[in-house]
């Protein structure tokens, strides 16, 4: 991506061992940044190879963004490591879809509590770093379902809604500090979580899409990308669909 510079940035990816994660924190190393691969469970052993092919640093931290003090080891790891922290990618997340009347509680909860307060746990521990700097890049990984709402999805779409409504606060909290806050929200694209729909749901989905394809995580990525370099220095508070016009 040309014009895009991130040489000796260092950014966190939350979730980053599968999926639109791991696609957003090659794609920063590529352009030069120091990467913090965050994950849950799944092993990032080859990720971080990959990673540190491309000429940058990269360090894995295992941590549950739902757990408080977790995400506050994720973050002072990251500073006693790099030494700073210039961009923070919240992207983890899962879904635990049921109907209203068929809801478990629980299931209610973790949603919320990995998609929404995990948001709000690494910003919680973040933002203080970015604040004394004076600058620094903050991009929630929301969806078009906190928009429009979906049936089945009370849980996960109230998180992404709650998302936006975090971006746009904290972008006004931050602002005058210079740091950016946005959200950007992918439609439907081809990863282990879009992969739990029926091929009949997922003929539906791309029945609605006007450019009638499933969207790649580097769609996703690039945009990332873009609002994390310095071609996006006037861009806060800001929702972002990346979706193929499922939604507008
Ligand atoms: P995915 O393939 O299921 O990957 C989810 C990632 O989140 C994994 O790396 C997983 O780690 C991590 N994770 C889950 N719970 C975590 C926790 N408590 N702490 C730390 N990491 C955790 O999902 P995806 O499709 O790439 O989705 C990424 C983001 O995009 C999510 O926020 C999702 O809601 C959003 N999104 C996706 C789509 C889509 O169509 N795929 C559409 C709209 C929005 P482990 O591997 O270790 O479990």
């Amino acid at each position: 991506m040309e014009g895009i510079d991130l040489k000796g940035k260092t950014a966190i990816v939350t979730g980053a061992s599968r999926g639109i994660g791991k696609a957003i924190a090659l794609r920063l190393a590529e352009l030069g940044a120091n990467i913090v691969v965050n994950y849950r469970s799944t092993p990032v052993d080859d990720l971080i190879i990959e990673i540190e092919k491309m000429g940058v640093k990269a360090i894995a931290i295992k941590a549950d963004v739902s757990k408080f003090d977790e995400a506050e080891k994720l973050i002072k790891e990251t500073v006693e490591t790099f030494g700073t922290l210039d961009i923070l990618i919240n992207n983890a997340g899962i879904t635990k879809d049921a109907l209203v009347m068929r809801m478990k509680e629980e299931d209610f909860d973790s949603v919320i509590n990995v998609n929404l307060k995990g948001a709000f746990n690494t910003i919680r521990h973040a933002s203080g770093i970015m604040f004394r700097k004076r600058t620094g890049r903050i991009i929630n990984i929301t969806s078009v379902v906190g928009i429009t709402g979906n049936a089945g999805q009370i849980n996960y779409s109230s998180a992404k809604a709650g998302l936006i409504g975090m971006t746009k606060s904290l972008a006004k909290e931050l602002g005058s500090r210079g740091i950016t806050v946005n959200a950007v929200a992918p439609g439907f694209i081809g990863t282990d979580m879009s992969d739990e729909l029926s091929d009949k749901q997922k003929e539906a989905m791309i029945g609605s899409i006007p450019l009638k394809r499933v969207g790649s995580t580097e769609d996703v990525a690039n945009l990332v990308a873009f609002l994390v370099s310095d071609m996006a220095t006037y861009i806060t508070g800001q929702v972002i669909n990346v979706d193929g016009g499922m939604v507008m």
